[in-house]
Protein backbone atom coordinates (compact mmCIF):
# COMPACT_ATOMS: atom_id res chain seq x y z
CA UNK A 1 0.00 0.00 0.00
CA UNK A 2 1.76 3.25 -0.96
CA UNK A 3 1.09 6.46 0.83
CA UNK A 4 1.78 10.36 0.21
CA UNK A 5 2.09 11.97 3.65
CA UNK A 6 1.15 15.80 2.64
CA UNK A 7 2.89 18.13 5.40
CA UNK A 8 4.72 21.91 6.18
CA UNK A 9 7.03 19.92 8.96
CA UNK A 10 8.96 16.84 9.18
CA UNK A 11 11.40 15.39 11.90
CA UNK A 12 14.73 15.74 11.73
CA UNK A 13 14.26 18.41 8.87
CA UNK A 14 12.12 21.35 10.30
CA UNK A 15 10.33 21.25 13.16
CA UNK A 16 7.98 23.77 15.09
CA UNK A 17 6.05 21.58 17.49
CA UNK A 18 4.57 17.50 17.63
CA UNK A 19 3.25 17.66 13.79
CA UNK A 20 6.81 17.31 12.53
CA UNK A 21 7.44 14.33 15.09
CA UNK A 22 4.80 12.76 14.21
CA UNK A 23 5.06 13.18 10.10
CA UNK A 24 8.99 11.79 10.49
CA UNK A 25 7.98 8.33 12.51
CA UNK A 26 4.67 7.69 11.53
CA UNK A 27 5.89 6.84 8.04
CA UNK A 28 8.98 4.90 9.39
CA UNK A 29 6.66 2.91 11.72
CA UNK A 30 3.95 2.26 8.58
CA UNK A 31 6.48 0.20 7.19
CA UNK A 32 7.23 -2.06 9.39
CA UNK A 33 3.23 -2.91 9.10
CA UNK A 34 3.22 -3.39 5.48
CA UNK A 35 2.71 0.25 4.29
CA UNK A 36 5.42 2.36 1.62
CA UNK A 37 5.41 6.16 2.59
CA UNK A 38 6.85 9.37 1.29
CA UNK A 39 6.78 13.11 2.17
CA UNK A 40 5.67 16.21 0.34
CA UNK A 41 7.12 18.77 2.14
CA UNK A 42 8.70 21.92 1.12
CA UNK A 43 12.29 22.58 -0.01
CA UNK A 44 13.00 25.40 2.53
CA UNK A 45 16.46 26.05 3.11
CA UNK A 46 17.02 23.73 6.23
CA UNK A 47 16.67 21.19 3.68
CA UNK A 48 18.93 22.65 0.81
CA UNK A 49 21.55 19.85 1.61
CA UNK A 50 19.07 17.12 1.28
CA UNK A 51 17.30 18.71 -1.78
CA UNK A 52 20.82 18.80 -3.64
CA UNK A 53 20.60 14.69 -3.64
CA UNK A 54 17.47 14.75 -4.83
CA UNK A 55 16.07 13.26 -9.00
CA UNK A 56 13.58 16.00 -10.75
CA UNK A 57 10.53 14.10 -11.30
CA UNK A 58 7.80 16.86 -11.72
CA UNK A 59 7.87 20.18 -13.10
CA UNK A 60 5.44 23.71 -13.33
CA UNK A 61 6.88 26.80 -15.00
CA UNK A 62 4.63 29.43 -13.19
CA UNK A 63 3.59 28.01 -9.39
CA UNK A 64 2.11 31.44 -7.64
CA UNK A 65 4.89 33.45 -9.19
CA UNK A 66 7.88 31.06 -10.43
CA UNK A 67 9.08 27.85 -11.27
CA UNK A 68 8.74 25.06 -9.10
CA UNK A 69 10.26 21.37 -8.95
CA UNK A 70 9.66 18.16 -7.29
CA UNK A 71 12.77 16.39 -6.05
CA UNK A 72 12.50 12.89 -5.04
CA UNK A 73 15.27 11.77 -2.75
CA UNK A 74 15.67 9.67 0.95
CA UNK A 75 17.78 10.71 3.81
CA UNK A 76 17.06 9.63 7.98
CA UNK A 77 15.29 6.46 6.79
CA UNK A 78 12.36 8.77 4.88
CA UNK A 79 11.44 8.84 1.03
CA UNK A 80 10.75 12.38 0.62
CA UNK A 81 9.34 14.90 -2.34
CA UNK A 82 10.77 18.20 -2.04
CA UNK A 83 9.04 20.71 -3.20
CA UNK A 84 11.50 23.23 -4.97
CA UNK A 85 10.17 26.54 -5.35
CA UNK A 86 12.62 29.57 -4.21
CA UNK A 87 10.27 32.36 -4.59
CA UNK A 88 7.95 30.34 -1.87
CA UNK A 89 10.01 29.10 0.38
CA UNK A 90 13.63 30.02 0.63
CA UNK A 91 13.46 32.38 3.35
CA UNK A 92 15.37 32.90 6.51
CA UNK A 93 14.21 32.00 9.96
CA UNK A 94 10.53 30.60 10.84
CA UNK A 95 8.48 28.37 7.93
CA UNK A 96 5.59 30.43 9.04
CA UNK A 97 6.62 33.84 10.05
CA UNK A 98 8.41 36.45 8.81
CA UNK A 99 11.00 38.66 10.69
CA UNK A 100 8.23 40.94 12.14
CA UNK A 101 6.51 38.01 14.05
CA UNK A 102 3.07 37.98 11.39
CA UNK A 103 2.14 34.91 9.05
CA UNK A 104 4.17 35.53 5.30
CA UNK A 105 1.27 37.30 3.58
CA UNK A 106 1.74 34.89 0.66
CA UNK A 107 0.92 31.58 2.77
CA UNK A 108 -2.05 31.05 1.28
CA UNK A 109 0.33 30.53 -1.92
CA UNK A 110 2.77 28.81 -0.39
CA UNK A 111 0.77 26.00 1.10
CA UNK A 112 -1.67 26.19 -1.56
CA UNK A 113 1.26 25.44 -3.68
CA UNK A 114 2.09 22.98 -1.64
CA UNK A 115 -1.33 21.09 -1.95
CA UNK A 116 -1.34 21.56 -5.16
CA UNK A 117 1.66 19.66 -5.88
CA UNK A 118 0.98 17.19 -3.25
CA UNK A 119 -2.62 16.27 -5.47
CA UNK A 120 -1.03 16.20 -8.92
CA UNK A 121 1.31 13.46 -7.67
CA UNK A 122 -1.96 12.00 -6.44
CA UNK A 123 -3.36 12.30 -9.46
CA UNK A 124 -0.43 10.15 -11.57
CA UNK A 125 2.37 13.17 -12.46
CA UNK A 126 4.98 11.26 -11.82
CA UNK A 127 6.55 8.56 -14.44
CA UNK A 128 7.41 5.69 -11.69
CA UNK A 129 4.79 6.26 -8.57
CA UNK A 130 1.17 7.08 -7.69
CA UNK A 131 0.06 6.52 -3.80
CA UNK A 132 -2.84 4.38 -3.10
CA UNK A 133 -3.74 7.11 -0.37
CA UNK A 134 -3.41 10.43 0.53
CA UNK A 135 -2.85 11.46 4.24
CA UNK A 136 -2.99 15.06 4.35
CA UNK A 137 -2.25 16.51 7.76
CA UNK A 138 -2.99 19.86 9.21
CA UNK A 139 -4.48 23.22 7.15
CA UNK A 140 -1.42 23.33 5.74
CA UNK A 141 -2.39 20.11 3.53
CA UNK A 142 -5.93 20.88 3.96
CA UNK A 143 -6.26 22.47 0.50
CA UNK A 144 -5.24 18.61 -1.15
CA UNK A 145 -8.88 16.61 -0.53
CA UNK A 146 -10.74 19.82 -2.52
CA UNK A 147 -8.25 19.65 -5.33
CA UNK A 148 -9.05 16.22 -5.85
CA UNK A 149 -12.62 16.50 -5.29
CA UNK A 150 -13.12 18.69 -8.02
CA UNK A 151 -10.84 16.86 -10.22
CA UNK A 152 -12.99 14.73 -12.59
CA UNK A 153 -11.52 11.15 -13.18
CA UNK A 154 -10.93 8.95 -10.17
CA UNK A 155 -8.67 10.14 -7.64
CA UNK A 156 -7.14 8.12 -4.42
CA UNK A 157 -8.82 8.47 -1.11
CA UNK A 158 -7.62 11.12 1.78
CA UNK A 159 -7.06 10.82 5.27
CA UNK A 160 -7.53 14.15 6.79
CA UNK A 161 -5.00 14.81 10.22
CA UNK A 162 -6.26 17.71 12.54
CA UNK A 163 -3.20 18.06 15.04
CA UNK A 164 -4.67 21.42 16.16
CA UNK A 165 -7.26 22.90 15.23
CA UNK A 166 -6.68 26.08 16.29
CA UNK A 167 -4.18 26.91 13.34
CA UNK A 168 -6.92 26.62 10.67
CA UNK A 169 -5.30 28.59 7.47
CA UNK A 170 -8.23 31.50 7.12
CA UNK A 171 -7.61 33.52 3.87
CA UNK A 172 -10.00 35.70 1.39
CA UNK A 173 -12.21 34.56 -0.48
CA UNK A 174 -11.23 36.45 -3.60
CA UNK A 175 -8.11 34.12 -3.81
CA UNK A 176 -10.28 31.26 -4.79
CA UNK A 177 -9.82 31.53 -8.30
CA UNK A 178 -5.51 32.44 -8.01
CA UNK A 179 -5.26 29.31 -6.08
CA UNK A 180 -7.57 27.13 -8.55
CA UNK A 181 -10.23 26.43 -6.48
CA UNK A 182 -14.05 26.03 -7.71
CA UNK A 183 -16.37 28.22 -6.35
CA UNK A 184 -18.64 25.57 -6.00
CA UNK A 185 -16.50 24.84 -3.11
CA UNK A 186 -17.15 28.02 -1.08
CA UNK A 187 -19.97 26.91 1.03
CA UNK A 188 -20.88 26.85 4.59
CA UNK A 189 -20.57 22.69 4.16
CA UNK A 190 -17.66 23.09 2.17
CA UNK A 191 -14.80 25.38 2.48
CA UNK A 192 -16.41 28.89 3.70
CA UNK A 193 -15.37 29.59 7.06
CA UNK A 194 -17.87 33.08 8.33
CA UNK A 195 -16.69 34.88 5.23
CA UNK A 196 -13.09 33.30 4.55
CA UNK A 197 -11.40 30.45 2.78
CA UNK A 198 -10.65 27.93 5.34
CA UNK A 199 -7.86 25.39 4.32
CA UNK A 200 -8.46 22.58 7.12
CA UNK A 201 -12.34 23.39 6.95
CA UNK A 202 -11.67 22.36 2.95
CA UNK A 203 -9.89 19.35 4.14
CA UNK A 204 -12.27 18.11 6.99
CA UNK A 205 -15.21 18.67 4.59
CA UNK A 206 -13.25 16.90 1.42
CA UNK A 207 -11.69 14.11 2.86
CA UNK A 208 -13.23 10.58 3.02
CA UNK A 209 -11.92 10.02 6.78
CA UNK A 210 -10.63 12.19 9.66
CA UNK A 211 -8.51 12.16 12.23
CA UNK A 212 -6.98 13.23 14.76
CA UNK A 213 -4.48 12.44 17.52
CA UNK A 214 -6.47 11.18 20.42
CA UNK A 215 -9.76 9.60 21.27
CA UNK A 216 -10.86 12.54 23.64
CA UNK A 217 -9.65 15.38 21.51
CA UNK A 218 -11.96 13.65 18.77
CA UNK A 219 -14.97 13.91 21.45
CA UNK A 220 -13.90 17.32 22.23
CA UNK A 221 -13.32 18.66 18.66
CA UNK A 222 -17.27 17.93 18.60
CA UNK A 223 -18.31 20.68 21.54
CA UNK A 224 -18.43 24.25 20.86
CA UNK A 225 -15.80 24.71 23.45
CA UNK A 226 -12.93 23.11 21.52
CA UNK A 227 -14.21 22.94 17.69
CA UNK A 228 -13.47 26.39 17.37
CA UNK A 229 -16.24 27.26 14.77
CA UNK A 230 -16.00 23.87 13.31
CA UNK A 231 -17.59 21.56 15.55
CA UNK A 232 -21.03 21.13 13.22
CA UNK A 233 -19.34 20.23 10.40
CA UNK A 234 -17.20 18.05 12.60
CA UNK A 235 -20.27 16.56 14.66
CA UNK A 236 -21.60 16.13 10.86
CA UNK A 237 -18.57 13.99 10.03
CA UNK A 238 -18.62 12.34 13.09
CA UNK A 239 -19.74 8.78 11.42
CA UNK A 240 -15.85 9.44 9.22
CA UNK A 241 -13.59 10.93 12.23
CA UNK A 242 -11.65 9.01 15.18
CA UNK A 243 -8.73 9.94 17.43
CA UNK A 244 -5.79 7.69 17.08
CA UNK A 245 -2.83 8.23 19.59
CA UNK A 246 -0.07 10.15 18.51
CA UNK A 247 3.01 7.46 19.30
CA UNK A 248 7.00 8.74 19.89
CA UNK A 249 9.99 7.45 18.16
CA UNK A 250 11.79 5.22 20.75
CA UNK A 251 15.03 5.41 18.72
CA UNK A 252 15.34 8.45 19.22
CA UNK A 253 13.75 9.08 22.69
CA UNK A 254 15.62 6.23 24.59
CA UNK A 255 16.89 7.18 28.15
CA UNK A 256 19.54 3.85 27.45
CA UNK A 257 20.98 5.37 24.52
CA UNK A 258 20.32 8.71 24.62
CA UNK A 259 23.79 11.16 23.68
CA UNK A 260 22.03 14.19 25.27
CA UNK A 261 22.06 12.95 28.33
CA UNK A 262 24.89 12.81 30.75
CA UNK A 263 24.71 9.22 32.08
CA UNK A 264 22.30 6.86 30.60
CA UNK A 265 19.88 5.52 32.56
CA UNK A 266 17.03 2.15 32.37
CA UNK A 267 13.88 1.27 35.01
CA UNK A 268 16.45 -1.38 36.50
CA UNK A 269 19.64 1.92 37.19
CA UNK A 270 17.10 4.63 38.41
CA UNK A 271 20.17 6.14 40.29
CA UNK A 272 21.77 7.11 37.52
CA UNK A 273 18.87 9.23 36.80
CA UNK A 274 20.46 11.56 39.16
CA UNK A 275 23.71 12.63 37.70
CA UNK A 276 21.42 14.11 34.74
CA UNK A 277 19.74 16.13 37.32
CA UNK A 278 22.82 17.82 38.57
CA UNK A 279 23.26 18.80 34.97
CA UNK A 280 20.02 20.23 34.67
CA UNK A 281 20.32 22.08 37.86
CA UNK A 282 23.76 23.20 37.39
CA UNK A 283 22.55 24.58 33.09
CA UNK A 284 20.25 26.40 34.84
CA UNK A 285 21.04 28.17 37.80
CA UNK A 286 19.05 25.97 40.30
CA UNK A 287 20.07 25.75 43.74
CA UNK A 288 21.56 22.19 45.12
CA UNK A 289 20.11 22.41 48.66
CA UNK A 290 16.30 21.61 48.00
CA UNK A 291 14.67 18.68 48.91
CA UNK A 292 11.57 18.59 46.82
CA UNK A 293 11.05 17.38 43.25
CA UNK A 294 12.47 19.01 40.52
CA UNK A 295 9.75 20.22 37.58
CA UNK A 296 10.52 21.12 33.80
CA UNK A 297 8.91 22.75 31.13
CA UNK A 298 9.30 22.19 27.45
CA UNK A 299 6.59 23.67 25.63
CA UNK A 300 5.43 26.37 23.01
CA UNK A 301 4.88 29.53 25.63
CA UNK A 302 1.47 30.01 24.81
CA UNK A 303 -1.69 30.74 26.67
CA UNK A 304 -3.27 27.07 24.65
CA UNK A 305 -0.50 25.23 27.08
CA UNK A 306 -2.10 26.88 30.50
CA UNK A 307 1.62 28.49 31.59
CA UNK A 308 0.30 31.50 32.36
CA UNK A 309 -1.63 29.59 35.57
CA UNK A 310 1.70 28.54 36.27
CA UNK A 311 3.14 31.82 37.03
CA UNK A 312 0.65 32.14 39.45
CA UNK A 313 1.03 29.17 41.27
CA UNK A 314 5.26 29.94 41.19
CA UNK A 315 4.87 30.65 45.07
CA UNK A 316 3.27 27.37 45.93
CA UNK A 317 5.87 25.56 44.35
CA UNK A 318 8.59 27.25 45.71
CA UNK A 319 7.48 27.54 49.10
CA UNK A 320 7.78 23.24 48.84
CA UNK A 321 11.13 23.27 48.84
CA UNK A 322 10.44 22.00 44.98
CA UNK A 323 12.36 23.69 41.69
CA UNK A 324 11.79 24.20 37.98
CA UNK A 325 13.37 24.69 34.71
CA UNK A 326 11.38 26.21 32.27
CA UNK A 327 12.56 25.97 28.52
CA UNK A 328 10.43 27.57 26.16
CA UNK A 329 9.59 30.71 23.62
CA UNK A 330 6.63 32.28 22.40
CA UNK A 331 4.34 34.91 23.51
CA UNK A 332 6.69 37.96 24.51
CA UNK A 333 4.49 38.72 27.99
CA UNK A 334 4.87 35.00 29.28
CA UNK A 335 8.62 34.86 27.89
CA UNK A 336 8.85 38.19 30.26
CA UNK A 337 6.55 36.59 33.09
CA UNK A 338 9.14 33.50 33.71
CA UNK A 339 12.42 35.43 32.91
CA UNK A 340 10.92 37.96 36.19
CA UNK A 341 10.04 34.43 37.79
CA UNK A 342 13.37 33.47 37.64
CA UNK A 343 14.37 36.72 39.43
CA UNK A 344 11.58 36.66 41.89
CA UNK A 345 12.37 33.16 43.11
CA UNK A 346 16.15 32.89 42.60
CA UNK A 347 17.70 28.76 42.95
CA UNK A 348 13.94 27.81 42.43
CA UNK A 349 13.54 28.32 39.35
CA UNK A 350 15.02 29.06 36.12
CA UNK A 351 14.47 29.67 32.59
CA UNK A 352 16.10 29.38 28.98
CA UNK A 353 13.90 31.24 26.41
CA UNK A 354 15.03 29.77 23.33
CA UNK A 355 14.62 26.50 21.24
CA UNK A 356 16.95 23.48 22.20
CA UNK A 357 16.48 20.16 21.11
CA UNK A 358 19.60 18.09 23.17
CA UNK A 359 18.41 20.58 26.20
CA UNK A 360 14.62 19.15 25.96
CA UNK A 361 16.43 15.48 26.03
CA UNK A 362 18.65 16.24 28.89
CA UNK A 363 15.69 18.09 30.90
CA UNK A 364 13.43 14.68 29.94
CA UNK A 365 16.92 12.57 31.26
CA UNK A 366 17.16 15.09 34.72
CA UNK A 367 14.02 16.16 35.90
CA UNK A 368 11.73 14.40 38.60
CA UNK A 369 8.36 15.79 37.09
CA UNK A 370 7.04 17.56 34.02
CA UNK A 371 3.85 20.31 34.34
CA UNK A 372 1.48 20.38 31.39
CA UNK A 373 -1.10 22.91 32.13
CA UNK A 374 -2.98 23.08 28.54
CA UNK A 375 -5.77 24.13 28.24
CA UNK A 376 -6.25 22.33 25.52
CA UNK A 377 -4.18 19.19 23.61
CA UNK A 378 -5.01 17.74 21.21
CA UNK A 379 -2.15 14.46 21.79
CA UNK A 380 0.84 16.12 23.34
CA UNK A 381 4.25 14.79 22.94
CA UNK A 382 5.95 15.93 26.05
CA UNK A 383 4.18 13.73 28.76
CA UNK A 384 4.94 10.39 26.15
CA UNK A 385 8.35 11.56 26.68
CA UNK A 386 7.84 12.37 30.05
CA UNK A 387 6.64 8.36 30.73
CA UNK A 388 9.60 7.03 28.40
CA UNK A 389 12.23 9.03 30.92
CA UNK A 390 10.57 8.39 34.06
CA UNK A 391 9.54 12.10 34.38
CA UNK A 392 6.11 12.13 35.85
CA UNK A 393 3.88 13.91 33.90
CA UNK A 394 1.53 16.25 36.00
CA UNK A 395 -1.19 17.60 33.03
CA UNK A 396 -4.43 19.09 33.05
CA UNK A 397 -7.23 16.39 32.01
CA UNK A 398 -7.76 16.93 28.44
CA UNK A 399 -7.17 15.83 25.05
CA UNK A 400 -4.51 13.22 24.80
CA UNK A 401 -3.15 13.83 28.39
CA UNK A 402 -6.16 12.50 29.53
CA UNK A 403 -5.86 9.45 27.69
CA UNK A 404 -2.75 9.07 28.53
CA UNK A 405 -1.39 9.75 32.26
CA UNK A 406 -3.30 7.41 35.09
CA UNK A 407 -4.00 9.94 37.69
CA UNK A 408 -2.78 9.02 41.00
CA UNK A 409 -5.63 8.60 43.04
CA UNK A 410 -6.32 6.55 45.68
CA UNK A 411 -7.59 3.71 43.47
CA UNK A 412 -5.40 3.76 40.95
CA UNK A 413 -2.36 3.97 43.51
CA UNK A 414 -3.98 1.33 45.40
CA UNK A 415 -3.90 -1.20 41.81
CA UNK A 416 -0.49 0.38 41.46
CA UNK A 417 -1.43 1.47 38.13
CA UNK A 418 -0.61 5.66 38.16
CA UNK A 419 1.85 7.04 35.91
CA UNK A 420 1.40 10.50 36.64
CA UNK A 421 -0.95 13.01 38.04
CA UNK A 422 -3.77 14.94 36.36
CA UNK A 423 -5.80 17.77 37.70
CA UNK A 424 -9.12 19.57 36.49
CA UNK A 425 -10.81 22.38 36.06
CA UNK A 426 -7.89 23.77 34.11
CA UNK A 427 -7.24 26.55 37.04
CA UNK A 428 -4.82 28.01 38.87
CA UNK A 429 -6.12 26.44 41.77
CA UNK A 430 -6.44 23.08 40.74
CA UNK A 431 -2.70 23.26 38.79
CA UNK A 432 -1.52 24.27 42.82
CA UNK A 433 -3.27 20.99 44.42
CA UNK A 434 -1.89 18.94 42.06
CA UNK A 435 2.06 20.72 42.65
CA UNK A 436 0.76 19.93 46.50
CA UNK A 437 -0.08 16.16 45.51
CA UNK A 438 3.24 16.10 43.57
CA UNK A 439 5.11 17.18 45.97
CA UNK A 440 3.62 14.22 48.84
CA UNK A 441 4.06 11.57 46.33
CA UNK A 442 7.66 12.85 45.82
CA UNK A 443 7.92 12.32 49.53
CA UNK A 444 7.32 8.72 49.79
CA UNK A 445 10.48 7.60 47.76
CA UNK A 446 9.56 4.22 46.87
CA UNK A 447 5.89 5.07 45.85
CA UNK A 448 7.84 7.51 43.30
CA UNK A 449 10.20 4.85 42.56
CA UNK A 450 7.57 2.64 41.77
CA UNK A 451 5.66 5.08 39.62
CA UNK A 452 8.84 5.89 37.63
CA UNK A 453 9.63 2.25 36.53
CA UNK A 454 5.63 1.71 36.16
CA UNK A 455 5.52 5.11 33.40
CA UNK A 456 9.28 3.83 31.84
CA UNK A 457 7.51 0.63 30.78
CA UNK A 458 4.34 2.13 29.87
CA UNK A 459 3.84 1.72 25.68
CA UNK A 460 4.57 4.86 23.95
CA UNK A 461 5.61 3.87 20.85
CA UNK A 462 3.59 3.34 17.07
CA UNK A 463 2.90 -0.09 17.02
CA UNK A 464 -0.68 -0.37 18.22
CA UNK A 465 -1.34 3.76 16.47
CA UNK A 466 0.31 2.44 13.32
CA UNK A 467 -1.88 -0.37 12.59
CA UNK A 468 -4.98 1.96 13.52
CA UNK A 469 -3.55 3.62 10.35
CA UNK A 470 -3.22 1.03 8.46
CA UNK A 471 -6.83 -0.54 9.42
CA UNK A 472 -8.23 3.16 8.19
CA UNK A 473 -5.74 3.17 4.83
CA UNK A 474 -7.00 -0.37 4.07
CA UNK A 475 -10.71 0.69 4.88
CA UNK A 476 -10.70 2.78 2.28
CA UNK A 477 -9.27 0.67 -0.08
CA UNK A 478 -12.08 -1.56 0.25
CA UNK A 479 -10.21 -4.39 2.25
CA UNK A 480 -12.20 -5.53 4.81
CA UNK A 481 -13.00 -3.29 8.22
CA UNK A 482 -10.64 -5.05 11.05
CA UNK A 483 -12.49 -6.68 13.51
CA UNK A 484 -12.82 -4.75 16.91
P1 LIG B 1 2.82 21.31 20.25
O1 LIG B 1 2.90 20.54 18.98
O2 LIG B 1 1.46 21.85 20.57
O3 LIG B 1 3.87 22.37 20.37
P2 LIG B 1 3.59 18.80 21.53
O4 LIG B 1 3.76 18.40 22.95
O5 LIG B 1 2.71 17.93 20.69
O6 LIG B 1 3.11 20.32 21.49
O7 LIG B 1 5.01 18.80 20.82
C1 LIG B 1 6.00 19.73 21.16
C2 LIG B 1 7.33 19.23 20.64
O8 LIG B 1 8.22 20.32 20.54
C3 LIG B 1 7.99 18.22 21.55
O9 LIG B 1 8.81 17.36 20.78
C4 LIG B 1 8.83 19.11 22.48
O10 LIG B 1 9.91 18.42 23.05
C5 LIG B 1 9.29 20.15 21.48
N1 LIG B 1 9.58 21.46 22.06
C6 LIG B 1 8.68 22.41 22.44
N2 LIG B 1 9.33 23.52 22.86
C7 LIG B 1 10.64 23.24 22.79
C8 LIG B 1 11.83 24.01 23.07
N3 LIG B 1 11.77 25.25 23.52
N4 LIG B 1 13.02 23.42 22.85
C9 LIG B 1 13.09 22.14 22.39
N5 LIG B 1 12.02 21.39 22.09
C10 LIG B 1 10.81 21.93 22.28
Amino acid sequence: MKILFVASECAPFVKTGGLADVVGALPKALGSSGGAARVILPAYPALAEVAATGREVWRQDDLHGGPARLLSCRSDGLDLLLLEAAHLYNRPGNIYLGPDGQDWPDNAQRFGALSFAAAAVAMGALADWQPDVVHAHDWQAGLVPAYLRQHPGPTPPCVMTIHNIAFQGLFDPSLMTPLGLSSSLYTPEGMEYFGRIGFLKAGIACAEKITTVSPTYARELMQPEFGMGLEGLLRARGADLSGILNGIDLDVWDPETDADLVTPYSAKRLKAKARNRDAVVTRFGLATDRDGPLFCVISRLTTQKGLDLLLDVLPVLAARGARLAVLGSGDKALEAGFVAAAHAHPGAVGVIIGYDEPLAHLMQGGSDAILIPSRFEPCGLTQLYGLRYGTLPVVARTGGLADTVIDANEAARTAKCATGVQFAPVTAAALEQAVHRTCDLYAQPSEWAAMMRRAMRHPVGWDVSAQAYHDIYAGLLGAPEPQA
